[in-house]
């Protein structure tokens, strides 16, 4: 089974010039799974060599518009003539994902809309314990975390391995439980230790979900400006033995298993 992740987006709210808004495509054979879609983020798909039409579900993790703004810009390029889908486009979140829907055709109408392809929207319910869709090749399990309401991370296990993405979190059961035993945990790291601002990691705190769960890979990701220029390795380093990568947008990560 061929399983890949693409980083679209390393960045948050603040673009830089080489960091974009959160995205992240998870390639499970011929299956393509977007995790959070912010601002720029369908252009950086673009890069990686990807279309629109080649998404087959889109999965939030929360509604800030770092990780959703670019909502408008899949179902609005979606029905664009000679590019339009045909097949299903399924939106995955937590409960209020059909209301902001809802609310993105308010002001757009019926531009967000196709009669060309059918739109599924999956809400999840918040709870203790995890919120499972099966799917063909892979599971998919959400946890609520410590952030915004509602906030989730995502789970996803397959027969070859398992990767965890957790959204903006702050340290929680709820992020740890989702990163047991990963085989490539992507956790936001949103600030250097020093720089801790609450509901987001840092990386001491993304070492230590790390440590204690097991991940085999630790991508941090989701990196404010003020990352730049911190040894963030090292200050991971001190709670986490496993394999560390600091990700850039558009780098990618086949899933080996260890
Ligand atoms: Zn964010
Ligand atoms: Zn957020």
């Amino acid at each position: 089974m061929n399983i890949e992740i693409v980083i679209l987006g390393s960045g948050t709210a603040v673009p830089t010039v080489d960091r974009g808004a959160a995205g992240y495509l998870l390639i499970v054979d011929n299956e393509k799974v977007m995790f959070d879609c912010g601002p720029g983020s369908t252009r950086k798909l673009a890069q990686a060599g990807f279309e629109l039409i080649d998404l087959d579900r889109v999965c939030i993790s929360h509604f800030h518009p770092d990780h959703v703004c670019d909502l408008t810009a899949i179902l609005f390029g979606s029905r664009i003539p000679n590019y339009s889908r045909t097949k299903p486009l399924e939106l995955v979140g937590p409960v209020g994902l059909k209301q902001h829907y809802e609310k993105l055709l308010n002001i757009f109408g019926n531009w967000l809309i196709s009669k060309d392809y059918e739109l599924i929207i999956t809400e999840l319910h918040p709870s203790n314990t995890f919120a499972i869709v099966e799917y063909q090749h892979y599971k998919l399990m959400a946890q609520m975390v410590d952030h915004s309401y509602p906030a989730f991370g995502y789970r996803v296990e397959t027969p070859t391995g398992i990767i965890t993405y957790s959204g903006d979190t702050d340290y929680c059961e709820g992020i740890i439980s989702l990163c047991e035993n990963a085989d490539i945990a992507v956790l936001e790291c949103s600030t250097p230790d020093e720089r801790k601002i609450h509901g987001h990691l840092t990386p001491s705190l993304a070492g230590q979900i790390a440590q204690k769960a097991k991940v085999k890979h630790l991508v941090l990701s989701h990196f404010y400006p003020e990352c730049q220029m911190v040894d963030l390795t090292s200050q991971c380093r001190k709670f986490y033995n496993g394999q560390i990568t600091l990700a850039k947008d558009l780098m990618r990560f086949p899933l080996r298993v260890f």
